[in-house]
């Protein structure tokens, strides 16, 4: 099978995006694929443009053996999480390509999973660009998603208050524990961006972050995002029940057969990064809104802990009865989740 040149690639997008009977193409002002530059209609009056990029690269992100099928879901997917953890609705996003070549069969399962993901999202693929690397470069992908929130209404990282009560979505670990075992997972292979329920916590939430770096790191955002707000900033100190927390299938698996002991499977929870679940704080007064809104999304919300005034901000585990957690565990937390540099 032949590779492609540039413009035959261009020439396919065309087909696929464009095919795609979007909303956003049929707005007489708007303009996708193909000229210098794609044309965005304008937004409400009281609407904002939310924008997230995120790149991946070969070898560093995902392996170059990867299921290219995958690969395109994700790079979409990681971006769509992020305008899902800022409220966001989705309009439209671009796609930045560095490849040493255009294989055929590849390039069109890359696009296949990034554009069915782009269709159940309503979000179409509108422009980017496309460039050779050296033959000894790794391949990179860049994705740019566009998304409307209503002015003032974001989900910001800097909205944590005194006496909030922390939650998650879906479960925790399993993302993390294929990829230590090497076992395809769903959690891993195809995040679902948590879009619906995004959307659902406007209004709700007062502050949220997608969990792509690990539950700890995210939560010393939130409360350092508090720390550093402008108005009434404040020092918060989370505390949440490690024995609490909603461990995914694979890690309950792993625990039943005697391969993981609880603390293990927590500080893989804790610490493991590619969940791209919610975290988010919320008033107590909004628990029964949380539950319903959970229940109308078929998608688990987990109460996991609270955040309280503090001299510091500090992220504090405890078990039921008040203890700190087993050493094995603290051990997890202190060498920490990922870091890039
Ligand atoms: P220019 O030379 O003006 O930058 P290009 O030849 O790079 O134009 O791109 C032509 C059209 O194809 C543009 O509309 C651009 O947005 C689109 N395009 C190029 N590469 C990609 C890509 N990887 N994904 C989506 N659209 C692309
Ligand atoms: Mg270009």
């Amino acid at each position: 099978m032949a590779n492609l040149g540039e413009f035959e690639f261009i020439a396919q997008l065309l087909q696929g995006p464009a095919a795609q009977g979007q909303p956003f193409y049929r707005h007489p002002l708007a303009l996708g694929i193909g000229d210098d530059a794609a044309l965005i209609p304008p937004l409400g009056p009281q609407e904002q443009l939310a924008v997230a990029s995120d790149m991946l690269i070969e070898g560093r992100h995902y392996f170059a053996d990867c299921d290219p099928r995958s690969l395109g879901h994700k790079v979409l997917a990681v971006n769509l999480s992020d305008l899902a953890a800022m409220g966001a609705r989705p309009l439209a996003f671009t796609l930045s390509a560095g490849l040493r070549e255009i294989r055929r069969p590849w390039i069109e399962s890359f696009l296949d999973g990034m554009l069915s993901l782009a269709r159940e999202s309503q979000c179409p693929l509108i422009g980017g660009d496309t460039t050779a690397v050296g033959e000894q470069a790794p391949e990179v992908f860049s994705v740019t998603a566009l998304g409307v929130v209503q002015a003032g209404t974001a989900l910001r990282r800097d909205g944590l208050r005194p006496g909030d009560d922390l939650w998650v979505s879906g479960h925790l670990g399993d993302a993390a524990f294929a990829l230590a075992q090497k076992i395809n997972d769903p959690k891993l292979n195809c995040p679902q961006p948590r879009l619906a329920l995004g959307l659902g916590l406007v209004g709700l939430a007062s502050a949220a972050i997608d969990i792509s770096d690990g539950l700890q790191s995210e939560l010393m955002h939130l409360l350092n995002g508090a720390q550093n707000r402008a108005a009434q900033p404040q020092r918060l100190q989370a505390n949440l029940n490690w024995q609490k927390l909603p461990l995914g299938p694979l890690v309950k698996q792993a625990i039943q057969a005697g391969r993981l002991m609880p603390p293990q499977a927590a500080g893989i929870a804790i610490t493991g990064g590619d969940e791209y679940e919610l975290l988010f704080g919320a008033s107590p007064r909004e628990r029964i809104h949380l539950q319903a809104l959970g229940e109308q999304l078929s998608l688990a919300l987990t109460r996991i802990g609270s955040v309280d005034s503090s001299d510091r901000p500090v992220v504090c585990w405890r078990d039921a009865s008040g203890q700190p957690p087993p050493e094995i565990l603290q051990d997890m937390i202190a060498r920490g989740g990922f870091r890039h540099f």
